[in-house]
């Protein structure tokens, strides 16, 4: 893979870096950063991803807008937060990562199908069980695709999920579910009435 890591000779614009700072949550934490790279060395994820969280952040002060939006590094996350715990300038990773795939998904640099069928899938879990899954989340959200690139995409990811077993971020037993699923089912179902309550009225 070509690298678009900043050259010592680039010029460095800051203008990325200040809308960044104004506009992503916890982008205001990004100026602390001090590039120790703790965060890139504790993530389970790093080898699969085509930037590491520090050198994205590097990316984003020297204003490569475009490369930042369209790294894998924030859709491969997976919000375990060791480089949030870890990080000695408690720099907000996660949260900065999770915003700025927002902004890539609304300035078209992220395909919103895809989210949205993640989404789907998270949401689906979260109501059913009371508890993301991580194989189950994964599985819905590959096979939404159809079987074949459902399990072209489960091998191409393999790697990662591996990397998440081996460091205790997902399991091999039973789903996760919570005790209480009906009164989880009548909290929700109680909430979309209150909604569509609230939608006649405005
Ligand atoms: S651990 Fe914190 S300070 Fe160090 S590179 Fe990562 S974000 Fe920056
Ligand atoms: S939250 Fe994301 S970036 Fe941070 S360590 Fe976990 S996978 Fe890596």
């Amino acid at each position: 893979m070509t690298s678009t890591a900043p050259t010592a000779n680039r010029t460095y614009d800051l203008g990325f870096a200040r809308w960044v700072s104004q506009n992503v949550e916890g982008g205001d934490r990004l100026s602390m950063c001090m590039q120790c790279g703790v965060c890139s060395g504790s993530c389970p994820i790093a080898g699969q991803m085509d930037h590491g969280p520090r050198k994205l952040f590097m990316m984003i002060r020297a204003g490569m807008k475009e490369a930042v939006l369209r790294s894998d590094t924030l859709w491969n996350c997976v919000k375990c937060y060791r480089c949030v715990v870890r990080c000695p300038r408690e720099v907000p990773v996660t949260y900065i990562l999770s915003g700025l795939g927002t902004v890539a998904v609304r300035e078209g640099y992220a395909e919103r199908q895809d989210t949205e069928r993640f989404a789907k899938a998270f949401w689906w879990s979260s109501r059913t069980l009371g508890r993301t899954d991580e194989r189950l989340v994964t599985g819905k959200y590959y096979f939404s695709f159809g079987l074949v690139a459902g399990i072209k995409k489960g091998l191409a990811n393999l790697p990662i999920a591996l990397a998440m077993i081996r460091t205790k971020r997902m399991h091999l037993t039973a789903p996760h579910k919570i005790k209480d699923r009906k009164g989880l089912k009548a909290i929700l179902a109680k909430a979309a009435e209150i909604e569509a309550h609230e939608g006649e009225a405005s």
